[in-house]
Order: structure tokens, then sequence, then C-alpha cells
């Protein structure tokens, strides 16, 4: 009983293996150069939204936190996609405020560093984070053909719209303006005053 068990085990093992590198035939076509690296870098940059978050909880409050553990989620979904092509995870070996993308890092002690200064200045941060994520996200979702990826994408850019407005919320609620920096002002105050969107924040998973 023991033995047939084991090596059915083994068996799974084997076949969970499959994505990797040498077995692509296995799988669906591999992604294109253009579209691993997009993965990749949304990988790495909602670390980035995470990382910063829980750096700004304590002087930020709420809803740094909340979000942060979003992001946590958008993380997890991006590693999905890199295990079932195939590819190397970019946060794997990496803590808190460590990236692989030299950009991403300076852009995160910058942020951290301008978040710190006072609540009103975590507020903007995270709204320049989540209109930079909706900015490059839409680029990436633009050249991305894969229903996976962009179904993962689709669930990325409602969190960001949603983060946003919880972050623009706060910041009206102290008197603060914002001004976007990365998207045009309009679409910025199209979304910062819609509505919150479901399937993101009453999403009851923990992941
Ligand atoms: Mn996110
Ligand atoms: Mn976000």
């Amino acid at each position: 009983m023991s033995l047939s068990r084991r090596s059915f085990l083994v068996g799974v093992g084997a076949a969970a293996f499959v994505p990797s590198v040498g077995c692509v035939a296995e799988v669906a076509a591999p992604l294109s150069a253009t579209e691993s690296a997009d993965l990749a870098f949304v990988r790495e940059e909602e670390k980035l939204a995470r990382d910063v978050y829980l750096a700004l909880a304590p002087n930020g409050g709420q809803p740094f936190e909340n979000i942060a553990s979003s992001e946590q989620t958008h993380m997890d979904r991006m590693k999905d996609l890199l295990d079932a092509y195939g590819l190397p995870d970019p946060v794997s070996g990496r803590g808190s405020g460590e990236f692989r993308n030299t950009d991403l890092k300076a852009l995160h002690d910058k942020l951290v560093a301008a978040g710190k200064t006072s609540r009103g200045g975590a507020l903007a941060v995270g709204l320049e984070i989540e209109e930079l994520d909706i900015h490059d996200l839409d680029a990436v979702m633009a050249r991305s053909t894969r229903d996976d990826v962009r179904v993962a994408l689709d669930e990325l850019l409602r969190g960001s719209r949603n983060h946003l407005r919880a972050f623009y919320g706060q910041l009206v609620a102290t008197g603060g303006t914002y001004l976007a920096k990365h998207i045009d002002q309009e679409t910025f105050m199209a979304i910062a005053t819609s509505a919150q969107e479901q399937g993101e924040n009453g999403r009851s998973s923990g992941r």
C-alpha cells in the first residue's frame, strides 16, 4: 500500500514539473520574450506596491495594511502564471525592499522615503503607485494575447482602481488634492470618483 502510494506521488510530482524548461511540448505554447518579461515585471511591480504599503502602514494607517494584503494576492496571481509557463520568479530569494529590477528598487526607496514624511505623503505615494500600476498594466494588457494572462491582468487592474479609490477617499477626507503623474488627470478623476468594483475587495480568499 505504502509503496504504491509512493509511486503514485512520484508520478504526480513528475507531472507537476512538466512546465519546466525542456518539456515545453507538454504545455501551452511558450510565451514570447516580451510576454515573459512582462509577467516578471508585473510580479515585481506588485511586490513594490506590497513592500511600500507595509513600510508605510505604521504611519499611514488604514487602508495600507488591507491593500498590502491585496497586493500579496496579486503577487501570488503572477507567480502562478510564471509557474504555469515554466518561467523563473524574480522575487525568489529577495526580501522586503529587494528587487531584481533596479528601476523598481530605486522607485521603492524613493516612495518609502516620501511616504514617511506625513500621512498625506503616504496617501499620495499610494495614489502614485496605483496610477502607475494602471498605466503599466494597461500597456501589458494591450500586448497580451493569452486568455489566462488577460484574466489575471484584469483582476490586477480592478484591484488597482479600487485601491486608488480607497486612497483618494482618504486624501480628500484630510482636505488633500492630487495631480496624476502617469495617467491623464481626467482618467484619474473618473476612476477616483466612481464606485468600488466587486470581485477584488469583496473576495473572501485570504490569498
Ligand atoms: Mn496590485
Ligand atoms: Mn494596488
